[in-house]
């Protein structure tokens, strides 16, 4: 069997607009190789030059901010405004970690009778497997960081989302990468991304999707102690506390849930309201979902595109049917996976829009008592990746945030990426961390080395 195509979607139409290779096994093998001869010479390469050739790298993807967004706006259905942002952020991240060869020092520890000094090794070739929902953003959190710590990627994209991580592959290679050290390999996660996992010369495999598709990578990583990273999924929670500014609270819900059309593992798709501010706040809460701008993701005014695929879409609505339908906003009527802002009232925290992850404009509300109540409910779930609180009360916001068991949390706000800062999850969410500080060490590993004095 060799190479095949994948049709590629425009989810807001239905219709196919291009196709891109689907490579088979032998072709991962081919492209996995070429990574690890590629390695010897980029970890050598000397740190001062790995700098500067990922400052150039993001260079090249910023010269090109416009047509990357505008692939992910056909492709992938995300607004315009959102799209330009993830390009922006490819870059952000290269320029970033392109601080960090030149800074990635090891230590020296006092031990009797010689020299003793540490360093952080890049592990080889390191499999990034992304999901679609966030295509480019995805993508440069895990190769950034790999690449700036020595080692080479393999990087595949999701079968319905490839255009984006094709392009930033040809960037590379523009920028003055050398072949081999940026590989982008298109195919289906049971070939490709289980090859990455199986493959004896991939050293760690960086998964974001599924919390069911992350254990088996997990499972399979333990064959050859293969390092991972996970980011899965999450159930977030939106707390509103009676002393909050509730108008900006209720202002804001809407977007932490449904920007990305909910398809975001840190969607505040849970809002926990308290019980004496309940009616008020989803009076406030019901004309800013029915102003959420559900249209054409390349209007620079939309604020919502479609869902990513029509199988996508029926999974979504069965979460709907039956359910306490509170209020909904707008979708276009036309051709494509389109779906309306709906939020729905909860009676039980077994009901599964409360409980399990909808990746869609679904919001889940249940009322909550006191503080103490509030983060029981919060905590009650095997996710912990995201999540926000409203409050003006200081301390309520130090112990809240502390008694959260969430990966990333805001206050008075719903800010859950910063590329400074830590991102990942606790619990089922996930298993280490991206960005910020942290992410550069996930791609090495520690070699201790003591010299002798001698006599
Ligand atoms: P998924 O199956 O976990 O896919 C994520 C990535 O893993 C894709 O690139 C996929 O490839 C690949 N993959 C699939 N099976 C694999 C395997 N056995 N070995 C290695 N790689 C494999 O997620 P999905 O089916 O697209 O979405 C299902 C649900 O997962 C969503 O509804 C949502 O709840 C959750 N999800 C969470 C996130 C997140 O950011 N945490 C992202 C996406 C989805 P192909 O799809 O190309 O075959
Ligand atoms: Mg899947």
């Amino acid at each position: 069997m060799g190479n095949m195509t994948t049709e590629v979607i425009n989810p807001s139409t239905g219709a196919v607009f291009t196709t891109v290779p689907s490579l088979d096994l032998a072709a991962t093998d081919a492209a996995i190789e070429r990574a690890a001869q590629a390695f010897p010479a980029w970890r050598a390469v000397a740190p001062g030059d790995r700098a500067r050739l990922l400052r150039r790298f993001a260079a090249v993807v910023d010269a090109h901010i416009d047509e990357l967004a505008g692939l992910e706006v056909r492709n992938a259905g995300h607004t315009i405004g959102n799209a330009r942002w993830e390009a922006g952020n490819v870059r952000d991240v290269l320029d970033y970690y392109a601080g960090a060869p030149e800074r990635l020092s090891g230590r020296q520890i006092p031990v009797p009778g010689g020299l003793d000094v540490t360093f952080h090794e890049p592990l080889g070739v390191v499999g990034i497997i992304v999901p679609w929902n966030f295509p480019m953003p995805i993508a440069g959190w895990g190769f950034g960081p790999a690449l700036a710590a020595g080692n080479t990627v393999v990087l595949k994209p999701a079968e319905l989302t490839p255009l984006t991580a094709i392009r930033l592959g040809e960037l590379a290679l523009e920028a003055g990468l050398p072949e081999g050290v940026f590989t982008i390999v298109p195919g289906k996660g049971s070939i490709v991304g289980q090859r990455f996992v199986t493959h004896p010369a991939v050293r760690k495999v960086c998964f974001t999707g599924s919390t069911e598709v992350g254990k088996s990578i997990m499972a399979g990583a333990a064959d050859q102690v293969k390092r991972v990273t996970l980011e899965l999924g999450g159930k977030s929670s939106n707390i509103v506390f009676a002393d909050a500014d509730l108008e900006k609270a209720a202002a804001s819900a809407p977007g932490s849930v449904f920007d990305n059309a909910g398809q975001d593992c840190c969607a505040r798709s849970r809002l926990l309201v308290q019980e004496s501010v309940y009616d008020k706040f989803l009076a406030l809460l019901e004309p800013a979902v029915k102003a959420f701008r559900v249209t054409d993701p390349a209007r620079t005014d939309a604020e919502m595109g479609p869902l990513i695929s029509a199988s996508h879409r029926k999974t979504v609505e069965t979460y709907v049917e039956g359910s306490d339908v509170a209020f909904r906003g707008d979708a276009p009527k036309t051709d494509g996976w389109w779906f309306p802002p709906t939020v729905l009232l909860a009676h039980s925290t077994d009901d599964p829009h409360w409980r399990e992850e909808v990746f869609g404009p679904v919001l889940s509300v249940l009322p909550f008592t006191d503080e103490e109540d509030a983060v029981r409910l919060a905590n009650d779930t095997e996710y912990g990746l995201s999540g926000s609180l409203w409050t003006r009360d200081l301390g309520r916001a130090l112990r809240v945030s502390r008694a959260v068991e969430t990966g990333a949390l805001s206050v008075n706000s719903h800010s859950s990426v910063r590329y400074w800062t830590p991102f990942g999850g606790m619990k089922q969410s996930g298993l280490g961390r991206e960005l910020g500080p942290d992410a550069l060490l996930s791609f090495t590993d520690v070699k201790n080395v003591f010299m002798a004095m001698g006599d």
